[in-house]
């Protein structure tokens, strides 16, 4: 008989693919969340709406499954970010110590958390040229500011746990994940979903805003990897914090021109450099994760922005932001 899990921010982004992913694989899961899903129903056995700042909330969630994937957070792009650090170390902080300890009392066997590219060290970061960060590359720290710094400290209280209380812990770093069903709108969107709305709302022949001078450089990592290498990581025996990500890297401004071939259309770019703008290069080094999972991710930038920009145009008309086109009937 397949386990029953449960998979906390089951109503976010990665939560609710990974979701889909675990109920095709057999298990039985428990989607936890303080929403639903937006875009489409949870395919979750069951669904508990619950706020997991609360101690009460997270005993409840973790209840009777033998392994929990720890999604929840406050999170967004570098907008939310850096204008919501109190809100985030708060929140994230709460969520998840609730969330190991109360997994620990229900006698949880395994725990995987999702950490973040943001936990590496701002001085590694400084030019668009940047050497692909490796794991041990974390220390000395210098996180983030705010939503770094909770991962990292969430990611040596996994360690503590499963040296001191022999919780099964599973530590994964995304590097900008991205595909449809992820946030495009309202401030808490990442770059690729951000430019692909831009592009979409824009004339043939239009100019849209890039946030800095659009040389700035990241590694992309579409979404089917993501899940993926998520459940690739729990399966194995690997204990310490691991890059899940692709290591191509790409500055904003080719972005946006990908995103525009893709959609056909001749785009100016406006730069903001008023506009946040991150860390100046980020970029994932993989041979760990090749070593520890004999595989990596696959699917191409390209092909991935294309799946991504249909489905923000199909929402853009089914919010009448956008005329009806045969993109969306398709
Ligand atoms: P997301 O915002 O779509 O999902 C997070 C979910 O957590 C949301 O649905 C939110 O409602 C939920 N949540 C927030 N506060 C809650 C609370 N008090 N109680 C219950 N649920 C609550 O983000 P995502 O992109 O799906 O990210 C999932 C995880 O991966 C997060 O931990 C995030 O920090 C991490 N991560 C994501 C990326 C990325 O590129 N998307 C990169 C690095 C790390």
């Amino acid at each position: 008989m397949q386990k029953k899990v449960v998979v906390t921010g089951a109503g976010g982004f990665i939560g609710h693919h990974l979701v889909k992913y675990l109920v095709k694989r057999g298990y039985t899961v428990r989607g936890v969340d303080i929403k639903l899903p937006e875009y489409e129903p949870t395919a979750a056995h069951e669904f508990e709406l619950l706020d997991l700042r609360r101690w009460s909330n997270c005993l409840q969630a973790t209840r009777g499954v033998s392994e929990v994937y720890a999604l929840a957070a406050e999170m967004g792009g570098i907008g939310f970010i850096e204008t919501h650090k109190a809100e985030i170390v708060r929140d994230s902080s709460l969520i998840n110590l609730h969330t190991i300890e109360a997994a620990r009392l229900n006698g949880v066997q395994r725990l995987l958390f999702t950490s973040s590219a943001c936990i590496y060290p701002g001085y590694l970061q400084k030019d668009a040229d940047v050497k692909p960060l490796r794991e041990e590359d974390a220390y000395p720290a210098d996180a983030e500011d705010g939503y770094g710094w909770e991962k990292l400290y969430m990611e040596r209280t996994c360690r503590h746990y499963r040296e001191d209380f022999g919780l099964e812990t599973r530590v994964v770093r995304f590097h900008n994940i991205f595909g449809p069903l992820g946030t495009y709108d309202g401030g808490r969107e990442k770059s690729p979903a951000a430019i692909c709305r831009k592009i979409a709302l824009a004339e043939d022949g239009g100019t849209i805003e890039v946030w800095g001078d659009g040389q700035q450089t990241r590694s992309y990592c579409y979404i089917d990897d993501c899940v993926e290498g998520i459940y690739r990581l729990m399966r194995s025996d690997y204990p310490h914090p691991l890059n899940l990500g692709q290591d191509r890297l790409i500055s904003i401004n080719e972005l946006v021109h990908l995103v525009a071939a893709i959609a056909g259309k001749k785009i100016y770019l406006q730069h903001d450099l008023t506009k946040p703008q991150g860390v100046r290069g980020r970029n994932s080094d993989n041979s760990r994760l090749r070593e520890v999972l004999q595989w990596e991710p696959s699917v191409s930038l390209e092909t991935g922005l294309a799946r991504t920009y249909e489905f923000i145009v199909g929402e853009l008309e089914k919010t009448g932001r956008l005329p009806i086109t045969t993109m969306a009937a398709a």
